[in-house]
């Protein structure tokens, strides 16, 4: 084995997903879940050579457990030597950090300052930074940002029409997320059109259970529609994406919400599953739409017209459009909303191949409308583990 495997960490607040991969090659040789960490039975699912295993962990400090438990498990399967260093996910990175970065004391501060602007997420990378720094003591930690690849957005895309101070006292902007994902599949897209080094205009859909879209112009973000938070822009799984806010003050003044009633609303009881009152995942919303479900379908249209809507919209930034890029979840596996969004925007010039449309699913990739046709829609696998993997095994071995 070459020396160039990195373990990637994506910590959340009750999950540690991890993964240990060959950076130079992309092979993956052990991939895994902690699950139900600070809950009653916490558990790791791995898969080694193929083959799935559980081990149930023991309760007390979750996700330092879980850490030292990952700790014995490479040492057994004998991954420990092969490694260069420890890559984590981190959701924002503010404005402070516009590409990955070795984590050193002033870094993990810059870390901590964030967590006011995402207060679910950071603080579980953080956990997880300081568990491995500790398991890992001789290994460098890496942190990728999802937000760093959306840091070259120009102020006319990121600022929002509110005073101006609250920018500047309290870094109030937009910053789009999924960046990882968006630099992986874009660059993908560049390469298979052998647009390298020429003038591109891409836009990218990760669509899961978070959505957002990117503008990438040239390979460098210019829009998104997420924003300060993961809810803003498109409808997703449970969130609502944008609506008016003076939506706010109705609700406090009318129906007596609080903030956190508000808070919970728009992001865990909206999108698909506030619509259908069905279900947040795509495939249920399908099949109880194809079987007549009224509310089904319904979500299944507004997900798509707004989707659609928001894709047109990235026009504008890009003066044009050459592709379109599906991935996600959803992205990579449902042909019914890629039919349905690629039809509703053939007025670009899409025209859709229903054979190929029909069979890029289960992790493969390839163009979804004629090939005589421009702009051309595809489907693109993301790989976000591999891109945190090269990242840190690129920093480690230029410290
Ligand atoms: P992710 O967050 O990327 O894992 O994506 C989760 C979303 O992908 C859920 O809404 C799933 O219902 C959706 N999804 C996965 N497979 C399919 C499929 N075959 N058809 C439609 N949606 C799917």
């Amino acid at each position: 084995m070459s020396s160039s495997h990195v373990l990637v960490l994506n910590c959340g607040s009750s999950s540690l997903k991890f993964a240990i991969i060959d950076s130079s090659s992309a092979q993956e040789h052990l991939s895994g879940l902690a699950e139900r960490l600070g809950e009653s039975s916490p558990q790791i699912k791995y898969k080694f050579n193929g083959e799935k295993h559980v081990v149930a962990l023991a309760s007390g400090d979750a996700h330092e457990i879980a850490i030292n438990k990952l700790v014995e498990l490479v040492k057994t399967l004998k991954l420990d030597q092969q490694l260069v260093a420890v890559g984590h996910r981190v959701v924002h990175g503010g404005e402070h950090f516009t590409h990955s970065a070795l984590i050193t004391d002033s870094v993990l501060e810059a870390i901590k300052q964030t967590a006011t602007l995402a207060p679910l997420h950071n603080p579980a990378n953080l956990l997880g930074i300081e568990a491995a720094s500790d398991a890992f003591a001789t290994l460098p930690q890496v942190a990728v940002f999802d937000t760093a690849f959306h840091q070259t957005m120009d102020p006319t895309a990121f600022l929002y029409a509110l005073p101006y101070e609250l920018y500047k006292k309290h870094s109030i902007r937009r910053y789009g997320f999924h960046g990882t994902s968006h630099y992986y599949v874009s660059a993908r897209a560049i390469d298979l059109l052998e647009l390298d080094g020429k003038p591109s205009k891409i836009v990218t859909a990760h669509l899961g259970n978070g959505c957002s879209v990117c503008a990438v112009k040239d390979g460098k973000s210019v829009d998104t529609s997420m924003g300060l938070t993961p809810l803003e822009g498109l409808v997703m799984g449970t969130r609502s994406g944008d609506i008016d806010p003076g939506l706010f003050a109705y609700l406090v003044n009318q129906l007596d919400y609080t903030a956190s009633q508000i808070d919970t609303l728009l992001n865990k009881e909206s999108g698909l599953l506030g619509i259908s009152e069905l279900s947040n995942d795509c495939r249920t919303i399908e099949e109880n739409a194809a079987d007549g479900h009224a509310q089904a379908q319904l979500a299944l249209d507004i997900f798509c017209y707004r989707l659609a809507k928001q894709i047109a919209s990235f026009a504008v930034p890009l003066s044009g459009l050459d592709a379109l890029v599906f991935t996600g979840g959803i992205g990579e596996n449902s042909d019914v909303i890629r039919a349905k969004v690629v039809k509703q925007l053939e007025f670009f010039g899409f025209i859709l191949n229903d054979e190929q449309n029909l069979a890029a699913r289960f992790g493969s990739e390839g163009i979804i409308t004629e090939l005589s046709a421009s702009p051309k829609a595809m489907v693109i696998p993301t790989n976000e583990e591999l891109v945190i993997a090269q990242d840190a095994a690129k920093l480690a071995q230029e410290q």
